[in-house]
């Protein structure tokens, strides 16, 4: 190995990063704090949480069934107005920790179905934040992430259509299917919500992917915006690694390759890409 190239936008995005200072900031004043759901997908991050007493809540029934009172934090996913309401009821103090890009989605599909248009949302509907999107539209709403969805659902023509997108959504994938349902529907708005930092983080990754001989893609095993940066370095490299901390890397793979490129995913704390970083340095004094 000869050269080592991190990619500036690795790791924490600006949302996330503000959701786990303000996790952090009410661990040192509160007593009973739960997240609701974990507030990134880093398992040593959740894990240094629970150590300061911090409890996660899984979801709806759980959240359903804790005693009343005590503070309760919503991740940067966000969630639904039904879940913001029963916080309420059980006496918690709610922090809110919503993306303010994600927040900026909430408005826009709850004022447009408020008008009585129909929503489309452009992403996985397992995923939290779109089912978080989909809890503020007060009419009918389809979530769709692939052509196939897309002719499964039943729009009414006739019927002006609001399309959003997951902020982690690949933006050329959006534009295909915006594009295709432009063409049965004619009266439609799409609102591109794709966050910034995505697509800069896919878009650089895929470069360095494209002028490096292995790529390192670092981040948990579940996050998704990390398995869509790893797709998009597979199709630009014939090597690409996924790694969720330094102990998953066999450095000696790398030995023979000349250069190497690591990116990471949002929810990749500084301190694991700088050990993977500073372990790929090492490698290469040592060819030297
Ligand atoms: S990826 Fe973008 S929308 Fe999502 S939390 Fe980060 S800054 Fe917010």
């Amino acid at each position: 190995m000869k050269e080592v190239k991190l990619a500036k936008s690795a790791g924490f995005c600006f949302g996330v990063k503000r959701a786990v200072d303000m996790v952090y900031k009410e661990v040192d004043i509160k007593d009973r704090i739960y997240t609701y759901g974990p507030i990134i997908h880093n398992e040593e991050v959740v894990n240094d949480l629970a150590s300061k007493g911090v409890h996660v809540i899984e979801g709806r029934d759980e959240l359903a069934e804790i005693e009343s009172g005590g503070t309760i934090i919503i991740r940067s996913h966000g969630t639904s107005e039904a879940d913001y309401k029963l916080m309420e009821k059980k006496g918690l103090d709610v922090i809110d920790a919503t993306c303010p890009f994600v927040k900026k989605i909430h408005n826009i599909v709850r004022e447009h179905s408020l008008a009585g248009e129909q929503i489309i949302i452009i992403g996985n509907k397992e995923h939290p934040e779109v089912e978080g999107i989909r809890g503020w539209c007060k009419g009918p709403v389809y979530v769709i992430e692939n052509e196939q969805e897309l002719e499964n659902i039943v729009i009414e023509t006739g019927k002006k259509v609001c399309i959003v997108a997951q902020t982690t959504f690949n933006y050329n994938k959006f534009k295909e299917l915006v594009e295709i349902i432009e063409k049965k529907v004619y009266d439609i708005i799409a609102v591109n919500t794709i966050c910034n930092a995505t697509e800069e983080r896919q878009t650089e990754a895929g470069k360095l992917a494209s002028e490096s001989d292995a790529m390192i893609v670092i981040g948990g095993r579940h996050s998704s915006n990390t398995q869509k940066l790893y797709q998009i370095c597979e199709n630009e490299c014939n090597n690409v690694l996924f790694i969720q901390k330094l102990d998953d890397l066999q450095l000696d793979e790398l030995a023979s390759v000349r250069s190497v490129g690591i990116t990471a995913g949002a929810s990749t704390p500084n301190n694991i890409i700088e050990e993977v970083w500073q372990a790929c340095q090492k490698k290469i004094l040592e060819n030297y």
